[in-house]
């Protein structure tokens, strides 16, 4: 190879290029995010579940995760968007007649395929799932038995494996889609909890209303006929309303019974507090 004499080495033989070691870590990750729970890093093995993102993950890893957060380190940047496992659906797979060849690694066998196109679930072609049944297809498959035109956003379609009515506008979720759709599905699936997100304190502040309205009630009937005419006033004014004032009310009058209360407290105890100060001059607090 070379400083024989024989042949010139240029840079080529001599440097393991970054393009080589790019190719093979790209080989690599698809390897990964195809043949290994992207969670738990082990070989999938059915029953094999999907996210809202297209990600490839073992049932049983996602429900130790759900159990258990910490379950695994790197587990909230992973899955931190599935919540329960109302966010992740089973998928229906179809699997690989053929047998793994010989000498070759029975890990990297593709061990699904499409259904309707018969092509290996490896990576080389784009696979879809359902989100209405959770069956699989390849892209090509699904789009060569397409009954509506793909602009015909309302139309039903229905799941050449199951018969599932499903839209083909929102329910197909491509699996292990590039980055940039991965992002773009992120964002979208971040949106719509955000608008979920800003629908709830509607209903947790009617809660907490019902709750303060609750709570108060027992002291409205406590309390005595002084408070009485405040309450039949309120009636025509929101419950909660009511409450309000009678608290504050009561709240008033524990104030006011206080104050009362000093100027009526035993005379030794207040003696002993007075000073020239305070002396004779109770009045300014009454
Ligand atoms: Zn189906």
């Amino acid at each position: 190879m070379g400083n024989d004499g024989g042949s010139i080495p240029d840079r080529r033989d001599l440097v393991r290029t970054k393009k080589k070691a790019e190719q093979a870590d790209k080989h690599n990750q698809l390897i990964a995010r195809w043949f290994f729970c992207a969670l738990s890093k082990r070989p999938l093995q059915e029953p094999i579940v999907s996210c809202a993102l297209g990600k490839l993950y073992n049932k049983d890893a996602i429900i130790e995760y759900l159990l258990d957060k910490s379950a695994y380190g790197d587990g909230e940047d992973i899955c931190g968007h599935i919540r329960s496992l109302k966010d992740v659906k089973t998928l229906k797979l179809t699997p690989n007649p053929s047998q793994v060849p010989e000498g070759a690694d029975a890990e990297t066998h593709a061990r699904f395929i499409c259904p309707l196109t018969l092509k290996e679930m490896s990576g080389g072609v784009p696979f879809l799932y359902l989100a209405t049944c959770g069956c699989v297809f390849s892209q090509a498959g699904l789009r060569s038995i397409a009954t509506s035109s793909p602009k015909d956003d309302d139309e039903k379609d229905i799941c050449p494996q199951c018969s599932t009515k499903f839209t083909r506008a929102k329910d197909l979720i491509a699996l292990n889609p590039d980055p940039e759709e991965q992002t773009r599905l992120r964002n979208e699936l971040e949106a719509r909890r955000a608008v979920e997100a800003a629908s709830k304190p509607k209903k947790s502040k009617k809660r907490k209303a019902e709750e303060a309205g609750a709570e108060p009630a027992p002291k409205r009937t406590a309390a005595d006929s002084k408070a009485a005419p405040y309450t039949n006033h309120a009636v025509a004014t929101s419950r909660v309303v009511a409450n309000a004032l009678v608290a504050e009310e009561q709240k008033r009058k524990a104030l006011m019974s206080d104050a009362v209360k000093s100027l009526y407290a035993p005379k030794d105890g207040t003696a002993k507090k007075e000073t020239f100060m305070t002396r004779g001059t109770f009045t300014r607090y009454a």
